[in-house]
């Protein structure tokens, strides 16, 4: 199995990252972990065939997470697609992707795709499964609007993905990740503690609980980006690929 950073940036484009979009492949699956803003773009410059991917999960509402299901789905609808894609998220999930396709393409939201398309809305502490993943939604901590906010725990032929998605701690992000084959986790700030997000030096004094196999920092404002190269820890970038 193979992940793929599409886009491990913030809202506001620190470093020049493309917002969150990760890329998941393996023998049975094929599928995005957020979709936000830039996505699009980021996916075709590095040759993704989008058509190809079954599922787009989504975190929360907030555009650089979300935003970009608009101009994928456009794109999948000239690009006469015909797989099903299923795209799945927080409660409301219909109504809020209505809402964004209206605002950025008037009328797209009515448009019949020539492909078959499912919208699910997924609840914390109901695990769904979908062919060969089983996704545990948790429910995180980011704020009052642009919710419900979800981090998943996914687990695909016994290999285990946690992603803690845009959130302050929490202590769900312990069953969240434990122990997982890669736990990819926001670390915002390295040590200033702000609601709604999570620093490194939080995320650092919890992480022998959660006893991830690997780490792998995303989400990080230009304040995180310019001391990483002194950390020890992994974080993410445009285009870098993991194989589990
Ligand atoms: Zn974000
Ligand atoms: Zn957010």
């Amino acid at each position: 199995m193979k992940i793929q950073f599409v886009g491990c940036g913030d809202a506001f484009g620190s470093g020049g990252r493309a917002n969150t979009c990760f890329h998941v492949t393996g023998e049975n699956v094929n599928f995005l972990i957020d979709c936000g803003a830039s996505s699009l773009p980021a996916l075709k410059r590095l040759g993704v065939a989008c058509d190809d991917i079954d599922l787009v999960l989504i975190t929360h509402f907030h555009g650089d997470h979300f935003a970009g299901l608009p101009f994928l789905l456009l794109d999948a609808q000239f690009s006469r697609r015909t797989r099903p894609l299923t795209i799945a998220g927080p409660r409301g999930i219909e109504a809020r992707l209505a809402q964004v396709m209206e605002a950025l393409f008037e009328k797209s939201s009515k448009t019949r795709q020539r492909f078959e398309l499912a919208v699910v809305a997924l609840e914390p502490g109901s695990d769904w499964t979908f062919g060969a993943l089983r996704i545990t939604p948790h429910s995180v901590v980011h704020g009052d609007s642009g919710g419900p906010f979800l981090a998943y725990r996914i687990e695909i032929d016994g290999c285990v993905i946690a992603y803690s998605a845009d959130t302050e701690w929490t202590d769900t992000l312990v069953p969240l990740a434990r122990e997982a084959d890669l736990f990819i986790a926001e670390a915002y700030f390295y040590d200033k503690i702000v609601r709604n997000h999570l620093s490194l030096k939080t995320l650092e004094a919890h992480l022998q609980e959660i006893a991830p196999k690997r780490l792998i920092l995303t989400h990080m404002s230009d304040d995180m980006l310019a001391r990483l190269d002194g950390l020890t820890y992994t974080g993410a970038s445009d285009g870098m690929v993991v194989e589990l």
